[in-house]
């Protein structure tokens, strides 16, 4: 996985142009079952990939934390929210909560994530290909084809399988 991780940005960059081409022309005209490809291409992706070999989303990104996941997160580590914001959270350039620091703070040296079972919800969602209405989310997925390997080999998927 290393040498995986080690090659997808440059990949990603390879990748930029058709990705966006592919993008923009789904985005004028999505087939009607859109959400239903994206799902099997989900499942048939992360059946092969195990995160856990992986974790480059928490290593290099991290989550935005809403209010809701600070309250259960706080909650879970015995911490009032305004403590938990103070030790781990900044204010990004949008506004939003996000870590101080990455890799993530709640990430352990074998991988696993030591809030899992609270854990934000934009962890639990990342990254997002199975959404519905996928193609609304393209300026995202363009990014994150550069830092997860699952999301890249979907996309490179969704190409062959869609035309458009
Ligand atoms: S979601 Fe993607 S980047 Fe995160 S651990 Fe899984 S394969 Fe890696
Ligand atoms: S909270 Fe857990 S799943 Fe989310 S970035 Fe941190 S270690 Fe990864």
């Amino acid at each position: 996985m290393d040498k995986v991780l080690g090659q997808l940005p440059q990949m990603a960059a390879d990748k930029k142009t058709e990705n966006k081409k592919f993008f923009a022309k789904l985005k004028k005209k999505p087939p009607k079952n859109l959400d239903y490809i994206m799902q099997e291409l989900h499942e048939a992706e992360f059946e092969r990939t195990d995160c856990l070999t992986c974790a480059n989303c928490c290593k290099t990104t991290g989550p935005l934390f809403t209010n809701a996941d600070i309250e259960r997160i706080a909650k879970h580590l015995r911490l009032k929210p305004q403590q938990f914001i103070d030790t781990y959270l900044r204010i990004d350039e949008e506004n939003d909560y996000v870590l101080q620091e990455v890799p993530c703070a709640f990430l352990g040296p074998d991988n696993y994530c030591s809030i899992y079972e609270v854990r934000p919800k934009a962890c639990r969602e990342f990254p997002h290909t199975d959404r519905k209405k996928f193609q609304q989310i393209s300026h995202l997925t363009l990014k994150n084809v550069a830092i997860c390997p699952a999301a890249f080999n979907i996309v490179e998927e969704m190409k062959k399988r869609i035309p458009v």
